[in-house]
């Protein structure tokens, strides 16, 4: 198989780009490089720099290209940016999809799988969180990847395209060779932000809010391995590839960690005290999200093989430990 990965040289995007290698696939990526880093395209992968909103780029990558199916996760995620430059979101993820999508019609590609979030939920009304439950996002980051989801539905009927999308928990980790790992910039989230403090390039992390209604009032997430949402990218693209039907996945361990836990287990791996301080709530961030992943394994026959706290942990900390500076030389 040919796959296209877009925004490949991104986190998830690149852990999605080394294991369809290492299954033998054939893998093109596209990325603008804005976020992502050319260190994180694998050196087996055929690379074009280029942005999908730009409709002539996309289509000479198609003319030149052979694809089976589309990967997706070229679109911006940061909830606090979002916030502030909702209009990015809409241009970026929105309309990039809608070029992508016209041009996916236009030349006959009819399967693609795509990075949805838990940020469609919004508050849940309960958890874990199954994707029939009601979709409410409380930003434009979850705002624009729900309606990246409606334009999936919406061209599918009209041209018989088929889609999964993947709604991520917290992805979390790094490749077991430590070539590549988790790098933004700047960064916000937490495990990378709780090594910076062993890594000695930050002297404390904040704790957004401890007065949340959960065991130590500290927010629950449910962290997963990015290697294993690599696994149900690809899952999901031979899914599409039997001729399933459309269709829409959370991917979590289905076990919450609050914020607290996450910075203890930090210290176990580490073996560093790391000091932590709590400071008000973080606008926007629901007290406790935790997937349940039941569809994923049924349907999908998705295995998260990494599912301990301390193993992932490890793993980003082995990364952090030997590119502190990310890819930056
Ligand atoms: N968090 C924190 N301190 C930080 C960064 C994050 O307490 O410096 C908390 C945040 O409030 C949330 C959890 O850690 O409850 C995970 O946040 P992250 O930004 O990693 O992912 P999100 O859940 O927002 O997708």
């Amino acid at each position: 198989m040919t796959i296209l990965v877009l925004g490949g040289a991104g986190y998830i995007g690149s852990h999605t780009a080394y294991e369809l290698i290492e299954r033998g696939e054939d893998v093109v990526i596209v990325d603008n490089l804005e976020t992502g880093y050319k260190e994180a395209v694998h050196p087996k992968a055929r690379f074009y720099q280029g942005d999908i909103r730009n409709r002539e780029f996309i289509d000479s990558v198609f003319d030149c290209e052979k694809i089976d199916a589309v990967i997706h996760f070229a679109a911006n995620s940061l909830v606090g940016e979002s916030m502030v430059k909702p209009l990015k979101y809409y241009d970026n993820n929105l309309c990039g999809t809608k070029v992508l999508l016209e041009s996916m019609v236009e030349h006959k590609i009819d399967k693609i799988v795509f990075s949805s979030t838990a940020a469609t939920y919004g508050e849940p009304e309960r958890v874990p969180i199954l994707e029939t439950d009601r979709t409410m996002p409380t930003n434009p980051y979850g705002e624009t990847k729900l309606s990246m989801e409606k334009m999936f539905h919406w061209t599918s009927m009209a041209h018989g395209l088929k889609y999964v999308s993947l709604r991520y928990f917290n992805a979390c980790g790094a490749h077991k060779s430590g070539s590549i790992g988790e790098a933004h910039n700047p960064e916000s989230h937490l495990i990378p932000l709780i090594l910076q403090v062993p890594n000695g390039q930050r002297e404390a992390i904040s704790i957004f809010g401890d007065d949340y209604d959960t065991k130590d009032g500290t927010c629950v997430r449910d962290y997963i391995h990015v290697t294993d949402l690599a696994q149900a990218h690809i899952l999901a693209v031979e899914y599409l590839m039997k001729g399933n039907e459309s269709n829409i996945f959370n991917l979590g361990n289905g076990i919450g960690f609050t914020v607290q836990e996450v910075i203890e287990a930090s210290r176990k791996v580490t073996g560093d005290p790391i000091k932590a301080v709590t400071v008000p709530r973080r606008a926007g961030d629901p007290a406790k999200l935790i997937a349940s992943s039941e569809k994923a394994k049924s349907v999908l026959g998705w295995k998260p093989e990494h599912a301990d706290l301390e193993e992932i942990i490890e793993s980003a900390w082995r990364w952090h430990q030997s590119h502190p500076r990310g890819y930056a030389k």
